[in-house]
């Protein structure tokens, strides 16, 4: 008898953090309603849904903006296919397939590249189908786990235009910002955060997205480093450095350049 007096009052114990998560849920969202979202600065658009600002796909887990922040309207848009973006840049694309990180609804991940496709069809079992046998190169030596080392002997994937740089950029400075907020709060709501906004938002502005030709496959790594800066005539910029599966990519909010030069054979820079 006394055990199921536990039990019972395990399950209002349930019951009533439940109903108190709900409550601080419905609190969040009316207060994102009141103070309008982190991207759009809508009132409208709904604040139920939490954001992750690195995508769960690329294996975050742990660094969530709880719901209130980011609108609906812009977590399932823009912010959305932002993240699709990312995961579906070719070198993150086939780190994910090589080391399994699964989508956000728990299926295995793929890579596609120009000419095939690459996918992980079980756990440590790399599979891929192209019509050119000499898309890639298997490195026979299985590494812990099972996995194989591949070598690209060809360029795969999307073809690295200005519009895909810039897609790539404002992905980036979506993560900077949803994390800028987690540190600073509602002083990322001020009027020279804007442009920020604005870019994220796909308004035309000139930009630049760059990343090292060389990383460490072995990485498992996730640093994503934003630096704000104010400018002589007060205005802000913001710098974003994000090593992501051993691949460091980077880009700002407003020069169309870097501002330190980088030799070509050590990394590629697409201004748009
Ligand atoms: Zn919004």
């Amino acid at each position: 008898m006394s055990g199921m007096g536990r039990k019972s009052r395990g399950k209002q114990e349930r019951r009533e953090a439940k109903a108190l998560r709900l409550c601080e849920r419905e609190k969040r969202a009316k207060e994102g309603v009141a103070r309008g979202c982190l991207i759009c600065r809508g009132h409208d658009g709904g604040f139920l849904s939490e954001e992750h600002p690195v995508p769960e796909s690329l294996g975050n887990t742990e660094i969530v903006l709880p719901n209130g922040v980011v609108c609906d309207r812009c977590n399932n848009g823009v912010l959305s296919q932002l993240d699709a973006t990312l995961q579906q840049f070719f070198p993150i694309a086939i780190q994910r397939v090589l080391k399994g990180v699964p989508s956000k609804a728990g299926k295995l991940p793929t890579a596609r590249f120009s000419n095939g496709v690459l996918e992980l069809s079980s756990p440590g079992n790399v599979v891929m189908n192209t019509n050119e046998r000499k898309a890639l190169v298997v490195d026979p030596t299985p590494l812990p786990g099972g996995y194989r080392k591949l070598k690209m002997s060809i360029a795969g994937g999307r073809r690295m235009t200005p519009t895909y740089a810039s897609e790539l950029s404002r992905s980036l400075l979506k993560m900077a910002i949803e994390c800028a907020w987690l540190d600073h709060g509602e002083k990322i709501l001020g009027p020279e955060w804007d442009h920020v906004r604005d870019a994220i938002l796909g308004s035309k502005r000139q930009g630049y997205f760059a990343a090292l030709r060389n990383g460490d496959p072995e990485d498992n790594q996730l640093q994503l480093q934003y630096v704000p800066q104010v400018r002589e005539d007060g205005s802000l910029i913001l710098a974003v450095v994000v090593r992501l599966f051993g691949l460091v990519m980077g880009t700002d909010s407003r020069n169309p350049e870097p501002l330190v030069e980088f030799d070509p054979e050590a990394a590629i820079v697409i201004s748009f």
